[in-house]
């Protein structure tokens, strides 16, 4: 495998690289000194002579245009090689407008160069890939602007889905799944959203929006089960919660304050939260749990299996619920291993007193083959698809049973 950060030394007189030619590598100078030339009316112009702990040949490294000086040693000197390739993830991971605005900045600054020297960039020599970039920065704009004007012209509905008690087969929760209905019509699943939602730092109002309307929807849902089912126990509604909204206390005091406003008893209240939370920073995610759970709401670790699925925190928080990834439901059928791994999950849960809700049951064997293994809430398509309030209002009003 190729080192991607190395040494190497040049001789007093040896040229690191030419005006011109294609840039992959920056250098750090260890020892040393270097200078920097450029080509003006024919003759070689030294623009810049630089020493130990200075950088050369970053610009190219970033954009990937030639060398726009050439670089010669003045005496025998050592530099640390920065190879491209080990920026290329984090550049294309980062986020498209600091990509942009990076690239931006390069380019003025070689024009600005460029002029200076009285040079005139050849046509075909513009950076293509910044067009590219451009257009992704774009595209995140506007994505960003929709998503506030959605929300601000009342585009995003919550959505619930029926998680059924697999002993008896009522209704024994539901989740609250947002959805964004564009003006046009079309519609966004938050797969696609959620992701901006939080990368913009938006998930924090749509977080409180969801938890504000899916509580108020649970007053309604639970007065008709109440009426369709007496003597049952009031169906929980289930809240999901990005980490962002728990980062920081004040935001915890603010959904505590939507929840005492809602009139919902909070014991009737799960919040759904994923292991990163807990992996990545589990002093805070310590304060947060306690914090939420002095509110009396329930909590729930959502996605349970997909992630980091290190057992050891699972004691250590305050849990209420595990919720089994769709992916090993799926495959129960499928894949002893699928059904061994859930056989353990709910081993796990139960010895540590959660209750377990199996996620993505798509046909009826699964959900059969998971009340067996002691599972007592199961949800998926084959009980139910997520649907508007008016539709699982009417799914309570006809005393469905999944069984
Ligand atoms: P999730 O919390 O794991 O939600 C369950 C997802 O599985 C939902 O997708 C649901 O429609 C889907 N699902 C339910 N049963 C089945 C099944 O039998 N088969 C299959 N294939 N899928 C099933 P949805 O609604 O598209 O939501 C996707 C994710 O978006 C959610 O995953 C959750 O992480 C996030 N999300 C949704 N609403 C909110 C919200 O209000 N706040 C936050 N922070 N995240 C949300
Ligand atoms: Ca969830
Ligand atoms: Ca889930």
């Amino acid at each position: 495998m190729p080192e991607m950060i190395y040494s190497s030394r040049f001789a007093a007189g040896e040229t690191v690289f030419r005006m011109g030619d294609p840039g992959r590598n920056a250098y750090f100078i260890e020892s040393g000194a270097v200078e920097v030339s450029v080509l003006r009316d024919g003759a070689e112009v030294v623009i810049a002579k630089l020493g130990v702990g200075e950088i050369f040949g970053e610009m190219s490294m970033i954009d990937d245009a030639p060398r726009s000086a050439t670089v010669t040693a003045t005496e025998d000197t050592e530099v640390i090689v920065i190879q491209r390739s080990r920026f290329l993830q984090p550049l294309k991971s980062a986020n498209p407008m600091m990509n942009l605005l990076l690239r931006v900045v390069l380019a003025r600054f070689r024009g600005a160069q460029n002029q200076l020297l009285g040079m005139r960039m050849k046509a075909g020599e513009i950076d293509t890939s910044l067009e590219e970039i451009r257009s992704l920065a774009f595209d995140r704009i506007h994505a960003e602007r929709d998503m506030r004007r959605g929300l601000e012209a009342a585009e995003f509905e919550m959505h619930y889905q029926p998680i059924v008690a697999l002993d008896g087969g009522h209704m024994g929760g539901f989740e609250a799944l947002m959805r964004w209905r564009k003006a046009d019509g079309s519609f966004i699943s938050p797969g696609h959203f959620i992701l901006l939602a939080e990368e913009t730092g938006m998930i924090v109002e749509l977080g409180r929006w969801a938890l504000e309307v899916g509580l108020r929807d649970q007053l309604a849902l639970a007065r008709a089960f109440g009426k369709a089912f007496p003597g049952k126990p009031v169906p929980f509604m289930s809240i999901n919660l990005s980490g962002m909204q728990l980062s920081e206390l004040a935001e915890i005091d603010r959904l505590a304050a939507i929840i005492d406003k809602s009139g919902v008893d909070p014991a009737a209240v799960k919040l759904e939260i994923t292991e990163t939370l807990m992996v990545e920073n589990p002093d805070h995610a310590a304060d947060a749990l306690k914090k939420l759970k002095e509110l009396g709401v329930l909590i729930a670790i959502d996605d349970f299996g997909t992630g980091y699925s290190s057992l050891s925190y699972l004691h250590q928080f305050p849990l209420d619920t595990l919720k089994i990834d769709r992916v090993f439901v799926n495959n129960m059928d499928k894949s002893e291993n699928s059904r061994r791994i859930v056989h353990s999950i709910v081993g796990l849960a139960l010895a540590l007193g959660m209750d377990i809700v199996a996620e993505g049951i798509e046909e009826k064997p699964q959900m059969e083959a998971l009340k067996e293994l002691g599972c007592q809430y199961g949800q998926g398509f084959h009980m139910s698809k997520p649907l508007p309030l008016d539709e699982a209002l009417a799914l309570i009003d006809a005393a469905t049973v999944w069984s």
